[in-house]
């Protein structure tokens, strides 16, 4: 009798344990994304497969993002991450470690660095120290602000969720092409939105603008900070001043988090417009995806350069 009630409890506590399993197993993937723009491709890929997550919050500057107790809650239950990789997000290892979750490291299985496949730009060509100031050691890590760039990344994390999720794989591939598919055609929209910006020179603050400006034919090669990550000098602004005296520069370009002062002050003493350009879904009111939060950029700079 005594053996028998042991067995039922036994049996009790597997039924309970395999219900708990089955569970997780067709639970959606929870994924957290280092930023909101990440987040936002996952969702489009995973749909309501996944639960998404980001850590940082668009409102702020990426370099420099404080982790909340509640980011590694949501690190140390994640089955996957995706971040950018190369040295933008210098908070995410700290992070990762802070959860306990050293499987997540660079290169792990369940880790997505979003920079692979992706064509780097201004990889320098002689080692660079951070004590000079640079933040930026190997090569530019804004990646994300080139459209064109969002397939390579949506292609990347369809591989990981495939991986990851194999019941699913047509689900997701089937989700990604109706992504791209929408994504070329307002790529199209794009680049006819802004032919007249081909051709023409911006300045920026730092120098997170230059994949967008690859994007549209843009010259941007002069920015606020002396150095990445430096902030103006009134040296540099000096220096841009007499720079534009023989060009013509019709917009400094900046997002929200940086102090606009030096801009401002640079841009009345030229003749140019202080132009917004976001650098993460989300930071302004109406960018909430990668498609409206291009749409907005390119609106602005459209608008900024005719
Ligand atoms: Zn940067």
């Amino acid at each position: 009798m005594f053996i028998r009630s042991r067995n039922l409890f036994l049996l009790g506590v597997f039924s309970i344990l395999s219900v708990n399993l089955l569970y997780a197993a067709q639970g959606p993937l929870k994924v957290v994304t280092t930023q909101a723009y990440y987040a936002n491709l996952v969702k489009e890929i995973g749909k309501e497969k996944v639960d998404v997550k980001s850590a940082a919050s668009p409102k702020y500057n990426v370099h420099f993002i404080q982790p909340k107790p509640s980011d590694i809650r949501n690190v140390a239950h994640a089955d996957l991450v995706v971040y950018t990789g190369m040295d933008l997000e210098e908070w995410w290892g700290p992070l990762l470690e802070a959860a306990g979750r050293t499987d997540f490291f660079p290169g792990r299985e369940k880790s997505a660095d979003l920079s692979r496949g992706i064509r780097i730009l201004k990889v320098p060509d002689h080692p660079l120290s951070r004590a000079e100031g640079d933040i930026h050691l190997f090569g530019n890590p804004h990646y994300l602000m080139n459209p064109e760039n969002a397939k390579v990344m949506a292609g990347t994390i369809l591989e990981k969720l495939k991986e990851m999720d194999p019941a699913n794989v047509s689900y997701y591939e089937e989700n990604e092409k109706a992504f791209i598919s929408r994504l070329d055609q307002k790529i199209g929209e794009w680049k006819a939105l802004c032919s007249h910006c081909t051709g023409q020179e911006i300045i920026s603050y730092h120098e997170d603008i230059e994949y967008f400006a690859d994007f549209l034919g843009i010259k941007a090669e002069q920015f606020l900070e002396p150095k990445p990550g430096v902030p103006p000098t009134p040296k540099q602004l000096q220096f841009l001043e007499n720079y534009v005296k023989t060009r013509s520069i019709k917009a400094v370009v900046m997002p929200t988090y940086f102090p606009k002062d030096a801009a401002e002050s640079l841009a009345k003493r030229i003749g140019a417009k202080v132009v917004t350009v976001c650098q993460n879904v989300g930071e302004l009111p109406g960018t909430e995806d990668v498609i409206s939060f291009f749409d907005y950029n390119i609106k602005e700079i459209s608008e900024a350069l005719k």
